[in-house]
């Protein structure tokens, strides 16, 4: 009893939690389970395995820096894979962004760049802006900063709200994205109300670009964005992009701040970084605000440094990961991927159905009561398929390696689950 107990799971009442399933391998799009089911992973592992797993020409990248070394500090040692990593990043970024900082997770690269944020003004002199904006219905991660960002009311940290650092949020911007520009202004008026009014306190505002994840998948108009930006520069608010879920292709352009073609301050990648094989972060930034931390006293240094920064391995992966996205030409992959969800998703219809929703390789359901989903997991695993809902949420973000015929069984499973939902 005493050892079978010992794992704690994540998001989950273990006193309630059904049994977990038992993956004993994992090859393309499918999880091999330990009693020999095989289910099309529907979800790519919360995002990340973008290449689909056990990827030969990564494996083999991995094993080559195995073979050298796994792991150095990056304090005082430097090494070629987080030289190539951090050249390779600054160059296929939106332009401006020239400086990496790497770190282990999106959490700790959201903090990493909130705390990088706060010190840019302290550099400045100005230590009184050091409160962050952000939306509602965002999530930017489970570490103590990162939750003070997210929603603070229906996010899944709202029970900590009272006792987070204070930030400001605005209402998730509405429409769509091809909202329509009344609209978008609607919203960017209430933006700029605010920070005409906060912007002293302000050290910045931060916001997943295009595509809100784990906070609802509200989608919005890249218009929205670029509000943003010249509003961050008329009150001096630092903008920042957390692409830790939309970075790598996953809302149809390689970043979603393309989509809008602005550069943030400071942009956040994780997830599909190192294709799901290990984990890592980046948080980048522009020059303006790197230059603020060189001085010829170190206290404007910046004090900060995970253990495993720039581990060789998670850097050697995240190269080759990026190679085989370009050679591969992945964003027409993801075009097609992004085709085949619009036309399929979109002839699913149940009365408790509230909208549907496809960017790039990302569709979602959104029901009116999630009481309607709690047997969708169980429905999906019987026809072989890894489906994970959330509140009122079926989604799914395929490998881009998918083919057509395992995205239409992933569709098909959807629209039977709704078909045999008995109206009510
Ligand atoms: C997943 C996610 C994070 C947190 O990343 P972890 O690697 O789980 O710490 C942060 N921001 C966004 C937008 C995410 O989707």
């Amino acid at each position: 009893m005493k050892n079978k107990n010992s794992l704690w799971y994540p998001y989950i009442q273990m006193k309630t939690m059904s049994l977990p399933l038992k993956v004993s391998s994992a090859k393309g799009v499918h999880l091999h389970l330990e009693d020999g089911t095989k289910l099309i992973d529907a979800i790519s592992s919360w995002w990340c395995v973008i290449h689909g797993y056990n990827h030969t020409e990564i494996n083999k990248a991995a094993k080559q820096q195995l073979a050298k070394m796994a792991h150095v500090m990056l304090g005082g040692l430097t090494h070629e894979p987080a030289e190539q990593l951090s050249n390779k990043l600054v160059k296929i970024t939106p332009p401006g962004l020239n400086h990496v900082f790497f770190s282990d997770s999106g959490s700790v690269g959201v903090d990493v760049a909130l705390k990088m944020s706060m010190q840019y003004w302290q550099n400045l002199n100005k230590p009184k802006k050091n409160k962050f904006l952000a939306l509602r219905q965002a999530y930017h991660g489970d570490t103590i900063g990162a939750m003070s960002v997210g929603d603070p009311v229906e996010g899944m940290h709202k029970l900590f709200s009272g006792l987070l650092p204070k930030n400001y949020f605005l209402p998730a911007p509405k429409g769509g994205f091809n909202a329509l520009a009344k609209t978008v202004n609607a919203d960017l008026v209430k933006l700029e109300t605010f920070l005409a009014n906060h912007h002293p306190k302000l050290a910045g505002f931060i916001l997943e670009p295009i595509l809100q994840a784990a906070g609802g998948f509200n989608i919005y108009s890249p218009l929205y964005l670029k509000g943003a930006r010249k509003l961050c520069d008329k009150y001096n608010v630092l903008l920042i992009f957390d692409e830790v879920a939309t970075g790598f292709g996953r809302t149809g352009k390689l970043f979603a701040a393309e989509h809008a073609q602005v550069t943030p301050d400071i942009m956040i990648l994780g997830k599909g970084l190192t294709a799901g094989y290990l984990g890592m972060a980046a948080t980048l930034t522009t020059s303006k605000i790197f230059t603020s931390f060189l001085d010829d006293s170190p206290v404007k240094a910046f004090m900060h440094g995970p253990t495993f920064m720039g581990n060789p391995l998670a850097c050697a992966i995240a190269l080759k990961s990026i190679e085989i996205f370009e050679k591969q030409n992945y964003l027409e992959k993801i075009s097609c991927i992004e085709t085949q969800l619009k036309s399929g998703l979109s002839q699913i219809s149940h009365p408790q159905i509230k909208d549907i929703r496809v960017i790039g390789a990302t569709g979602v359901i959104e029901v009116k009561d999630k009481a309607i989903l709690s047997s969708a997991q169980e429905f999906a695993r019987q026809n072989g398929v890894w489906l994970r809902p959330f509140d009122n949420y079926l989604y799914t973000m395929p490998p881009y390696i998918i083919s057509n015929n395992k995205l239409t069984k992933i569709i098909d499973t959807i629209q039977t689950f709704f078909k045999n939902k008995k109206i009510i």
